[in-house]
């Protein structure tokens, strides 16, 4: 076994972190825990694993249970296109692959949400296969563990870090090393000041060795993040009860609920953004009053503040021009509906 791979592990022997899923040979609970892990912090995921697995004991019962269930499972978990691409794959998996998760690349990858890195992480941990696994973490300790200075969104340093880590990782146990790698970047070689002298590879790192831990990995340019105006109308009927819509499947938070209207233009002002946006959605002529709240929010590739007001003058019923559907709803009835965190916070402020 490669001396560095020997150190990771056995540093990992002593420090790693007691998590629920480290436990597991099973793929579908693995399966799950690295869709959740994507993009989210572990401390964040615990909680929604526990609970998920608990509803969704296994992959039959999550491919069984209507996709609302599921999603008000992975309520406020954010990035809800991976629970969608969950449900459907677990739906793939139970009718045409008689209930039992592939253990190869090419047909994990051919589900909806697995990418290389996800599949390289069953294939090593569920099923012991060599391969490594390849993450942010593991990325940022290659780059300073070979001292990569290359950006690393460059596919000439990811194919580099990829042929470097697939030598590294040990025949005996992948999934213990493909892990450690995780953890060690996770918890020492984290990105702003390095635990160097808690590192097991502390006096094999180019990096720390040249000194210039610090400046590594290289980080690609990044583009400005735009900063969008949303807004939200906030209509009741005669009896009260509170009009809600839910997003179409394939847009951005496909298949939550959420209060009507969208997007503003950019330069458009927030009622007159709001007005068209009930008419395009539900072909609503509305007057709008006063403002309730405003909520900003960041998504992965843009900001937003979404503006909701109290809204009336509805003369016409509802039609689901671009939305799945709409439904009015008594006010303590919405805790039933997986809504968006924004969404909340709009409840919140009612
Ligand atoms: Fe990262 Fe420092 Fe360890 Fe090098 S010595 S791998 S920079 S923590």
């Amino acid at each position: 076994m490669n001396p560095i791979a020997i150190r990771i592990l056995d540093w990992y022997a002593h420090h790693r972190r007691d998590l629920p899923w480290r436990n597991t040979r099973d793929p579908y609970p693995i399966w799950v825990s690295e869709v959740m892990l994507q993009q989210t912090q572990v401390d964040t995921v615990i909680p929604y694993y526990q609970r998920f697995l608990l509803r969704f004991p296994t992959l039959e019962t999550l491919a069984k249970a209507p996709y609302q269930k599921v999603l008000k499972a992975w309520e406020n978990l954010g990035y809800y296109v991976r629970a969608r691409h969950l449900h459907e794959a677990a739906i793939k998996v139970l009718n045409e692959m008689e209930g039992e998760v592939p253990d190869s690349r090419e047909k994990l990858m051919a589900l909806p949400g697995i990418g290389s890195y996800t599949a390289s992480a069953i294939l090593s941990i569920a099923f012991g296969q060599r391969v490594p696994a390849v993450d942010g973490n593991v990325k940022r300790v290659m780059c300073r563990l070979f001292a990569l200075h290359g950006p690393i969104d460059q596919k000439e340093i990811q194919d580099q870090i990829y042929t470097l880590a697939n030598d590294l990782v040990p025949a005996g146990d992948p999934g213990a090393f493909n892990q450690a790698m995780m953890e060690l970047g996770a918890t020492v070689c984290i990105p702003r000041r390095p635990s160097c002298h808690d590192c097991p590879v502390q006096n094999v790192c180019l990096a720390f060795l040249k000194g210039i831990q610090a400046t590594l990995p290289v980080l690609g340019k990044k583009n400005r993040i735009p900063h969008r105006h949303m807004t939200a109308a906030i209509i009741r009927d005669g009896k009260g009860r509170l009009l809600i819509v839910q997003r179409l499947e394939n847009g951005l938070l496909g298949g939550l609920w959420k209060f009507p209207g969208g997007m503003c233009q950019p330069e458009e002002d927030p009622e007159k953004g709001l007005r068209r946006t009930m008419q395009e959605e539900l072909g609503l002529r509305i007057s709008v009053g006063e403002r309730v709240t405003s909520v900003r929010h960041a998504y992965s590739h843009f900001r937003v503040t979404l503006h909701a007001y109290r809204c009336d003058g509805l003369r016409a019923r509802p039609k689901a021009l671009s939305c799945r559907e709409w439904r009015w709803v008594v006010q303590a009835h919405l805790s039933r509906f997986p809504f968006s965190k924004v969404d909340r916070q709009i409840i919140k402020a009612l």
